[in-house]
């Protein structure tokens, strides 16, 4: 088979994942046999659960798309996404269901706070993430890109930023959750629903302050931990107002 080239290029904030940072940089790749789009493109660094539309001389295409000869691809991320334009995406945005790699305490913290549904699954290597993800239908949260290009995730999001609260923003952007927000309805700790409670079932577990304050409590019916609104409250309302207010500002 005669070599061939494809000339790529990364439209958006996918050219994070490209060594060269220019912006719409061209990434040009010698190929000397029939390679898929979806491994062109990772070649690259690129994770496929970040691209949302390949266009390969102009024309969409989905990931299996076979290149054979001289062609040109464009490569959009889901920011990116015209709401016009919704014929052969490639990404899901409506996944309300996540699993987090180990080193997400903050973000996983974070969204259980807004009520989201986000497996944590401590010391998991890999493959065990990869099963809960495959398994319970959730989307990968992770910053290992290569995690990331793993052939079996479907879908899944790299977090840009390193920050705990930047990180909440852009899930709840990336999968459009800011109208599904539930604050204090989910255990912090171990994800489950919580559920309301009475005072007198709680009491014999509460500090004797608590006890005198506060009169509403919800309890998590799996580790048995309670909440109540107390001193703590107001600042995670406020953290939630904000962050629920970032959501809402345009990227
Ligand atoms: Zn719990």
């Amino acid at each position: 088979m005669k070599p061939f080239k494809v000339r790529l290029r990364f439209h958006g904030d996918l050219n994070l994942f490209l060594r060269s940072k220019a912006c719409d940089a061209v990434i040009e790749r010698p190929l000397a046999e029939k390679t898929s789009i979806k491994d062109v493109i990772e070649s690259c660094g690129v994770p496929h659960p970040e691209v949302d539309l390949i266009l390969v001389d102009d024309q969409l295409v989905g990931f299996d798309y076979t290149l054979a000869n001289d062609t040109k691809a464009d490569v959009f991320p889901v920011e990116t996404r015209d709401t016009k334009r919704t014929e052969k995406r490639l990404q899901t945005i409506s996944i309300v269901r996540f699993v987090a790699d180990g080193h997400l305490g903050g973000l996983t913290r974070n969204l259980r706070l807004l009520g989201f549904d986000v497996a944590y699954p401590k010391n998991a290597d890999d493959r065990e993430l990869l099963e809960v993800m495959a398994r319970e239908n959730r989307a990968l949260l992770t910053r290992d890109r290569r995690l990331l290009m793993h052939g079996f995730v479907q879908h899944g999001y790299w977090p840009r930023s390193q920050n705990a609260d930047e990180q909440t923003i852009e899930v709840v952007r990336r999968f459009d959750l800011s109208k599904l927000v539930a604050p204090f309805t989910r255990c912090l700790r171990c994800n489950a629903l919580l559920e309301e409670t009475t005072k007198a079932e709680v009491i014999d577990k509460l500090e004797p302050l608590t006890n005198i304050y506060y009169d509403k409590f919800r309890r998590c019916p799996d580790c048995k931990q309670i909440y109540w609104s107390g001193s703590h409250f107001p600042k995670l309302q406020k953290r939630i107002e904000e962050i629920l207010l970032r959501t809402q500002d345009k990227a």
